[in-house]
């Protein structure tokens, strides 16, 4: 197939390593929405992926020794190209990912503001003088770099979940190499074009794509790298941590989350449909810090449920480039079977269906958006990431047992709750075990502010000034003999 892009010069099927598009397209990427292939890019292995790092270190010498403002004009430059380039990479992302396009659209603004923040924030990357212990000498901190970065990101944000990685790096003068997710790598690609079209030097920035783990084994493992920044599901980040011990490399890992959106009685009742809508179904379901379980008190279990399955009904399943729809299809059949064995799992425990329940009539990875009520904590829904169109609720009575409930998980990324009470709001988001509260809103991120989570959802932040912390090295420098 072809995508109608403007530009068509945006669509680089290569992988870009050390300032050029190279290799030869073998892996096929295919359009979610009906299994059309769109274009073939290359399986890159360990070989190809050492040269990128190689190049990486090669290059880090003089871009971090550029002027923090030389830096900043590239990134900003970057950031100019893909906002003037809007369309098209979102009608890329839309093609490979599924998501409806104005989402798309609203992703490539996302992504791009990272690049503006860390582009501004460059200029910013203060050291400090210390009290000395001698009155012959001063401590001064300065922070430098940390090395070459590796990030591995996911599919189901192909190009913001790169910049909130790779904006800070360049900016404070890493080098980095990029594996993006094998379903979404064109997106990537043409953030790599407009790189370099940005003047990024050659070896700054390359991306390889293949398949996983040879990559991940190289990224984890290569002398040169100091940083491997990923997101995507536990298992792997707990995986690539344990790979990455061999030397000692720091880790920035965005993983799972279980987030619940607590409604409270006293809640704007009709604010907390419009959070649970965004929250739950952006992006179909299928994001890290979507509701995964919505938690309504007794007293507007009913009328939640209500006012809930009447927004629900009037999302709109279909192609994402149709116009009109909210709710494009899965990326793959096995997130299709995964939300299937929750739904199974939950009927079988008592839960019922209020709307929808099945595979959508458009076939294929389309999902009907689902509404669950009777939902109990013994229920698949309640341990696992659904991540997809299923919005299960639960009944609960006080404030203490639903604190409880929602922190009775491994995750700790994202949570949200509604309330109107002022003490409540303090007393509950002060005892949420997640490294995000959304308090009446259902929608969190921002570059302005730090994305990440604890316990096992991961550890990092990104965004606002504090995601350049984890890619500077602190450096003391004791000057004596004054
Ligand atoms: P998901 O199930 O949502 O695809 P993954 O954690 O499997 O989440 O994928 C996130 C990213 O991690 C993707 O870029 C994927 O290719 C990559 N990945 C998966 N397995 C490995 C591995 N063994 N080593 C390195 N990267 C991996």
């Amino acid at each position: 197939m072809t995508i109608a892009l403007k530009d068509p010069t945006l669509l680089k099927t290569q992988c870009f390593v050390d300032g050029a598009f190279v290799g030869e397209g073998t892996v096929a990427v295919t359009d979610p929405a009906d299994g059309t292939l769109i274009a073939k890019v290359p399986n890159f292995g360990a070989a190809e992926t050492a040269a990128a790092i190689d190049a990486a270190e090669k290059a880090m010498g003089p871009w971090a020794a550029k002027t923090a403002k030389e830096r900043s004009a590239v990134l900003r430059r970057w950031f100019d190209l893909i906002v003037a380039n809007r369309d098209d990479l979102a009608l890329i992302l839309t093609t490979e990912q599924g998501k409806p396009i104005a989402e798309a659209r609203g992703e490539i603004d996302y992504a791009a503001a990272y690049i503006e923040f860390y582009a501004e924030e460059a200029k910013r990357v203060y050291g400090e003088t210390l009290p000395s212990h001698r009155a012959d000498a001063r401590i001064l901190v300065i922070r430098q770099p940390i090395g070459v970065v590796c990030a591995i990101t996911p599919w189901n944000f192909p190009a913001a979940m790169i910049t909130r990685k790779i904006a800070p790096a360049l900016a404070v003068g890493c080098t980095a190499v990029v594996k993006p997710a094998l379903e979404t790598p064109l997106t990537a690609l043409a953030l790599a074009e407009l790189g370099a079209r940005a003047g990024l030097p050659a070896g700054v920035l390359s991306f390889v794509t293949g398949h996983a783990p040879p990559i991940g084994e190289v990224m984890t493992s290569h002398p040169a790298v100091r940083l491997v920044s990923f997101t995507g599901s536990t298992a792997v980040g707990k995986l690539l941590a344990k790979q990455c011990t061999g030397t000692l490399k720091r880790t920035a890992l965005e993983l799972g989350g279980n987030a619940p959106f607590i409604v409270f009685d006293d809640a704007d009742l009709d604010a907390a449909v419009e959070g649970a809508m965004v929250s739950k179904f952006r992006n179909m379901g299928q994001t890290c810090v979507c509701a995964n379980r919505l938690y309504v008190q007794r007293g507007v279990y009913d009328a939640f449920v209500a006012k809930l399955t009447a927004a629900v009904a009037k999302l709109e399943v279909g192609v994402g480039t149709e116009p009109g729809v909210t709710q494009g299809p899965l990326i793959t059949e096995k997130a299709v079977a995964k939300v299937e064995e929750h739904l199974a799992d939950a009927l079988a425990k008592g839960a019922e269906v209020v709307l929808g329940g099945k595979r959508h009539a458009r076939g294929g990875t389309f999902f009907e958006p689902t509404v669950l009520s009777g939902v109990t904590q013994d229920m698949k829904v309640s341990k696992e990431e659904t991540f997809g169109p299923v919005a299960p609720v639960f009944p609960f009575d006080t404030e203490e047992q639903v604190v409880a409930w929602a922190n009775d998980t491994e995750f700790g990324l994202a949570s949200y709750f509604f309330s109107r009470d002022v003490g409540r709001i303090f007393r509950v988001a002060e005892k949420l075990q997640y490294g995000m509260v959304g308090i009446n809103s259902g929608l969190i991120s921002t570059e302005l502010a730090p994305f990440g989570g604890i316990k096992e959802s991961g550890n990092g932040r990104e965004g606002s000034h504090h995601g350049i912390d984890e890619f500077v090295e602190k450096k003391y420098m004791l000057v004596a003999g004054l």
